[in-house]
């Protein structure tokens, strides 16, 4: 009798909670965490992997705001794991996040990711959350094990920048299909709607399990406008009720997204010139400044990390100065992919809360373009997909279009 009292004054609880906040937004504080010796580890890139992580979180929150899901991912922390050996994958990785010192360890911020290798096709492992851990466990901080070499997409029109926001969903308790969608509902009090349907566009929404076919322009949730033939699956409706919960996997918010990072183009002496400030003085620290963009299988589309240091006392560092030929290496990789070059600052304590766009702040490089030779289907245009890319850049490729357009049509008269 007690325990029956005790899951109603619960659901209670859980319910008003949903109510309270139908409408207003509910934020994810995600930390990331890898395997120490990926710092000396030639195949994993760190600049690919931190701004791969800054990324997804803006993809994701694009996507949330386009579909009507009331929910923002911020990050929170950054920080290798010593114990790690840099063997363990999506799987295994993840499962020791939820052991022993490693639990405690990465117990940082609502959900926690765990970069790791992948197992074989299985590229995510989030954290299955089922309806009565909502009562039994509401502060458990999710842990997730997310593939290396990713999160930045592989080249070509895919949605693999996505796959960050598919696991933080199943963390919530979002399924693939119907089946496993009834399983959520273990105490009969849960909804059954959280999973993926094919959507007006023929691709499977963001809960598909073969999420990497989707083309990243084409991504949306089911429940969504473009996305709600079939009544049954609604992860829109699903997510805006359980993320008021799952907001407070860890009690309150770090709020530490405080570090201002500047850049700026000098063209007297021809570098990029970086600048970060944070709020705690207190001491000296070392922060890390990571570049990269364009698609992992680039290679070249990273420079390496940074060292920014600060002495006690110093708010604003010395600027690190990068020259233009070395930052223009990664803006020719990152040309014509889904994703421009970015800019972040990470500290131990305090982190920047979003990417700096370095190709929307220069104006003297530009592509060496190559038409496509059929405009109609064009090369991926992140604007498309509501991505926040350079805008000179894709202004530029719509010109050329627009050119190779007119072009056509004199020849077809
Ligand atoms: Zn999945």
């Amino acid at each position: 009798m007690q325990l029956r009292t005790k899951t109603l004054i619960a659901l209670t609880l859980a319910h008003s909670l949903s109510v309270n906040a139908a409408g207003s937004t509910s934020t994810f504080e995600l930390s990331l965490f890898y395997p120490q010796p990926y710092e000396y580890d030639n195949s994993i890139n760190l600049s690919s992997e931190v701004v791969g992580f800054y990324r997804s979180i803006e993809v994701a929150n694009d996507l949330f705001e386009r579909k009507g899901v009331n929910l923002e991912l911020k990050p929170t922390h950054v920080a290798s794991v010593s114990s790690w050996t840099g063997t363990e994958n999506v799987q295994t990785g993840r499962s020791d996040m939820d052991t022993g010192a490693t639990a405690v360890e990465t117990n940082v911020g609502d959900m926690a990711i765990g970069l790791f290798l992948p197992n074989g096709g299985t590229i995510g492992y989030g954290d299955h959350r089922k309806s009565s851990h909502y009562t039994w466990y509401p502060n458990n901080i999710a842990k997730i094990g997310l593939a290396t070499n990713m999160t930045l997409g592989k080249g070509g029109d895919n949605s693999y920048p996505f796959v960050l926001s598919h696991e933080v969903l199943h963390s919530v308790g979002a399924m693939h299909d119907q089946a496993a969608a009834v399983r959520f509902n273990d105490d009969a009090s849960g909804r059954e709607d959280g999973y993926a349907r094919t959507c007006d566009n023929g691709y499977g929404s963001l809960m598909t399990s073969v999420i990497s076919t989707v083309p990243f322009a084409q991504m949306t949730i089911s429940g969504a406008s473009d996305c709600n033939t079939t009544p049954s699956a609604n992860m829109v409706g699903f997510t805006n009720q359980y993320a008021p919960l799952a907001a407070e996997f860890e009690v309150g918010s770090r709020n530490n997204q405080t570090i201002r990072l500047t850049v700026t183009e000098n063209i007297n002496d021809q570098t990029f010139d970086f600048v970060a400030q944070r709020n705690d003085t207190s001491a000296t620290e070392a922060m890390t400044l990571y570049i990269a963009g364009g698609a992992v299988y680039n290679g070249q589309n990273a420079l390496a990390p940074q060292s920014i240091e600060f002495t006690s006392g110093q708010a604003s560092s010395e600027i690190i100065k990068i020259d233009f030929n070395t930052v223009y290496g990664v803006f020719d990789q990152a040309h014509g992919e889904i994703n421009s070059t970015y800019a972040v600052v990470v500290g131990q304590n305090e982190v920047q809360n979003k990417l700096v766009d370095v190709t929307a702040i220069n104006t003297l490089w530009e592509p060496t373009i190559t038409p496509d030779p059929d405009p109609e289907t064009g090369t991926p245009n992140p604007d498309n997909g509501g991505g926040s890319s350079g805008g000179s850049t894709s202004l530029f490729s719509l010109l050329m279009l627009s050119c190779l357009y007119l072009v056509r049509r004199k020849i077809n008269k």
